[in-house]
């Protein structure tokens, strides 16, 4: 196994986005096997995996971040949305949640309280909502 350590030396490695490729070539090649495209649809899905190895193996660590950065900026407001939408169904009997307007992080607040005004820890922004 150290000729692997040695060849991922200055290597970029696993992040979010390489997951989220893999995630999607996986959704794509189950598609695409549902479809008559064959061998095409395979190609088509094989791509994102082969962004993700390209990636991976990448020794431009700066732009690989800075890539993972701008999936991160679109991926965490959908993220949140789900985890608010879970807690929500989860916990909804004994408290409400509400998104941030700018940055969408989750506040809990206890149902029954009233008319509150909420100051997010994140971004320090205060907004109204009853609970
Ligand atoms: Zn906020």
């Amino acid at each position: 196994m150290q000729w692997l350590q040695k060849f991922m030396t200055g290597r970029y490695g696993t992040d979010p986005l390489n997951f989220a490729l893999i995630l999607l070539s996986l959704v794509l090649s189950i598609a695409f096997a549902m479809t008559p495209l064959g061998a095409i649809g395979s190609l088509i899905a094989m791509a994102p995996l082969l962004v993700a190895f390209l990636r991976m193996f990448s020794r431009n660590t700066a732009r690989r971040a800075r890539e993972n950065r701008a999936f991160m900026k679109l991926w965490n407001p959908i993220q949140n949305w789900f985890r608010w939408l879970y807690l929500s169904v989860r916990y909804g009997k004994k408290n409400r949640y509400f998104l941030c307007p700018q940055c969408g992080r989750i506040a809990c607040v206890p149902k029954g309280t009233g008319r509150v005004t909420i100051t997010c820890k994140n971004c320090r922004l205060k907004y109204d909502k009853k609970a």
